[in-house]
């Protein structure tokens, strides 16, 4: 029985075209199940019934034709209960519906299953019987099972089809769904990129077909071959010819009496094609990486090249060689940190992710750059979206393909009420975040993305609160050394002279990696991440700490902070390190003038909620604490922010977070020990006046929000905040919770917020 499910499952997913998958569903099940009827319906949600599609039993001239209202008969009563529905004899039932034009008289017995992906019913799947009887158990069984896997193949059919559908008046309203990532609207130009493959990341298998890996191979040789060429031909007369020397050497090496031939033997032995590739391609890399030779040495980076090239052409994956539109909305199977980083000054105008949530580190850095983003959306064949039109909703997290003029209309109508509500909120950007009864608090930035603070510098921040060291990390093939670290800190120092930066250790693990230091996790958030790495490296540690504060001399104004911290062993730990480097280097370096090494303040994130309860011993240990409300609240609701499956509980308006960081701001306030928070949660209206109210000292949060917290917090007055706070610590659901800010916020006047989702 499973493996007929598979099986139909597996051919309808495999099926390009939806009609004809569904027809040939309907057949099989029909078939497997020794009914006389199966059927299938869609559900309209915007027509609000479901429409027969598919059926071998029923009527064919009723297919596409007869609709059932969402409350109306068998099939409205499986959608409405959520449940399957097993009745002996259907016609007697008080909610069946007679519907001449289906000819289903002769049918009694009735089995009816939602299809449900997400919490929402796509459709329903039904299987009817002339002799009237319940359907067994194990017939009710292998429908529910049925049901519930062709779910996301049918949510993924669809969205397939609302792609590829020409009528463009269907689109009206018509969207793919995912998690708002960053807010905005943007309409634009859909660039797909594919990720890089690597042989690194391949783990071996053994086939049982070894022919057919054998006929992949040759394919992905001879496509390599072309794809050499192909590059001669693009770059002759652009390069000096010796360069285009590598391409012929990479053919030679795929010549059938080297590389092409051993990878062939070993899948003959019965590897997969590539786990033959990446055991000869490695063989090779030892082989060059152990030569006297420096020229012949650095040829191991070649291979490893080639080895690259032949899997991504092993995978069927087209290698980006398009050049990139002026401007473009990027679209990945998973976009990350690294590829905004990369793209962000090419013409980035909006970000679509198929995984992904709204606190992934690509959403969090898509809001620094001020574009909008969606996360987590349905998965969708991506090709299918190359180069066409379109609207990202940033604040919907909705996605309309070729959207009509109507719509488009429309949507250019609130990116002009955007632009307004911006120029109407800058006006108090150099102004100070203070109360209108006198309470202040200071605002600082986010950075790390950007090199040039121009627009920063210009937000109305007093300095950073955090900058994030990994993501200048990021697009290299190594670390960078002492000297360019110094550098580079050194440029952000500078743009913030007398005002206090705070440089946060590396950060990567969980969502965060570097290409050249590859962490592979079962749990990455729960792993391997932030101080764990760096302590058990403390060479690359080391390299960093030296090189931030040789870039403070002179300057004076760093602050370290360190992540993830989940014990006061890891922060003595930490200091002893700081407190090497710092008298290596009073050691080694030469001072001029007024010039000295100062000893930085040292700070904590509380990211960890394990720490909360031991604050008062870390007061003492360290000079600041800042929140990381983003990691704080996944790890206290134990849901992955990277997860858009459980987007929906990832809250940090949720009761228990609020009062965690109520907690810890009394806490800190009796350790007086200076508090600020740096998560997501300090750039929106509603969570800025709350951690106002709690008594925090600094908000962080990125350039493009500073101006809209001060007009929010120059509107409102302290003992009003201070109240809005008393009762909210009472409220024990998000919901309430939520419901009850945004009531507070339109008392405040400042309902324009909420309305347009910022
Ligand atoms: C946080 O966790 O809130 C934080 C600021 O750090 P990051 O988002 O980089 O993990
Ligand atoms: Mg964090």
């Amino acid at each position: 029985m499973l493996t007929t499910l598979r099986r139909i499952v597996l051919e309808f997913s495999q099926n390009a075209e939806l009609d004809s998958a569904l027809h040939r569903m309907v057949e099989q099940i029909k078939e497997t199940m020794k009914t006389d009827c199966c059927s299938i319906y869609l559900a309209d949600h915007l027509k609000q019934h479901f429409l027969l599609v598919a059926s071998d039993g029923l009527a064919e001239r009723s297919l596409g034709q007869t609709t059932i209202g969402f409350t109306e008969g068998l099939v409205g009563l499986v959608g409405q209960r959520e449940e399957p529905l097993n009745i002996a004899n259907a016609q007697n039932h008080p909610q069946f519906i007679h519907a001449p034009e289906v000819e289903e008289d002769e049918f009694n017995a009735f089995l009816g299953t939602p299809i449900i992906h997400r919490r929402k019913v796509l459709g329903i799947l039904s299987i009817q019987q002339k002799h009237a009887r319940y359907f067994n158990e194990n017939e009710e069984a292998f429908l529910v099972t049925l049901s519930a896997q062709l779910a996301a193949s049918l949510a993924n059919a669809e969205a397939s089809v609302l792609i590829t559908e020409q009528d463009s008046n269907r689109h009206l309203k018509k969207a793919l769904h995912g998690v708002a990532g960053s807010s905005g609207v943007t309409i634009g130009e859909m660039f797909v990129v594919y990720p890089a493959v690597s042989l690194s990341t391949v783990s071996l298998k053994r086939t049982k077909s070894p022919e057919l890996e054998l006929q992949l191979f040759e394919e992905a040789v001879a496509k390599t071959i072309t794809d050499f060429d192909f590059m001669t031909n693009k770059l002759q007369g652009i390069i000096a010819e010796n360069f285009l020397d590598i391409f012929d050497m990479y053919k030679q090496l795929l010549d059938n009496a080297n590389i092409s031939k051993e990878v062939s033997e070993k899948i003959r032995t019965g590897w997969t094609a590539e786990s033959a590739l990446k055991q000869i391609i490695d063989g090779y890399v030892v082989q060059f990486e152990a030569l006297e030779d420096q020229y012949l040495r650095e040829r191991a980076s070649d291979i490893r090249d080639l080895g690259d090239r032949l899997l991504l052409n092993l995978k069927k994956l087209n290698i980006n060689e398009q050049e990139l539109p002026k401007e473009f909305i990027l679209v990945a199977e998973e976009v990350t940190a690294s590829m905004l980083a990369q793209y962000q000054h090419q013409g980035l105008k909006g970000v679509v992710s198929l995984h992904g949530s709204n606190n992934s580190h690509a959403a969090i850095l898509a809001r620094a750059l001020g574009v909008p983003a969606i996360m987590g959306i349905e998965k969708i064949p991506l090709g299918q979206l190359h180069q066409k039109a379109c609207i990202v909703d940033g604040y919907s997290g909705e996605l309309f393909v070729q959207p009509n003029e109507t719509l488009l209309r429309e949507y250019q109508h609130l990116i002009t009420e955007e632009i307004l509500l911006a120029d109407k909120v800058k006006t108090v950007a150099k102004l100070p975040a203070i109360t209108k009864d006198g309470h202040e608090i200071e605002l600082q930035l986010n950075a790390g993305l950007s090199s040039g603070f121009e627009h920063s510098k210009n937000s109305g921040a007093e300095g950073i609160g955090l900058y994030r060291t990994e993501i200048p990390f990021m697009n290299r093939s190594c670390f960078p050394s002492e000297s360019e670290q110094t550098q580079l800190y050194q440029q952000v120092l500078s743009a913030f002279p007398n005002q206090t930066v705070t440089m946060r250790t590396l950060d990567v693990g969980g969502d965060k990696s570097l290409p050249y230091f590859p962490i592979n996790e079962d749990n990455p958030f729960l792993g391997w991440r932030g101080i764990r790495i760096t302590l058990d490296h403390p060479e690359i540690f080391l390299l960093q700490v030296r090189a931030m504060l040789r870039a403070n001399v002179g300057q004076g104004n760093l602050q370290i902070m360190l992540p993830m911290i989940s014990s006061t062993l890891e922060v003595e730990e930490a200091t002893r390190l700081i407190n090497q480097a710092y008298y290596e280097l009073s050691t080694e370096l030469d001072f001029t003038g007024d010039e000295k090494l100062l000893r930085p303040k040292i700070g904590i994130m509380i990211e960890v909620p394990g720490i909360i309860y031991q604050l008062p011993e870390l007061a003492i240990k360290v000079d600041f604490f800042s929140v990381g409300s983003n990691d704080l609240t996944q790890y206290l609701l134990a849901v992955d922010r990277n997860n858009a499956r459980v987007s929906g509980l990832y809250d940090s308006y949720h009761p228990a977070v609020l009062r965690a960081l109520n907690q810890i701001a009394e806490q800190s306030s009796r350790a007086c020990i200076p508090l600020s928070l740096c998560g997501e949660l300090a750039s929106e209206p509603a969570g800025a006046l709350l951690l106002l109210a709690m008594g925090y000292d600094t908000l962080s949060m990125n350039a493009h929000n500073i101006a809209k917290i001060k007009w929010v917090i120059r509107h409102v007055d302290f003992t009003a905040v201070k109240m809005m706070l008393a009762h909210v610590l009472t409220i024990s659901t998000s919901k309430q919770v939520h419901s009850y800010l945004n009531e507070q916020l339109e008392q405040f006047g400042l309902g324009g917020f909420v309305r347009a989702g910022m």
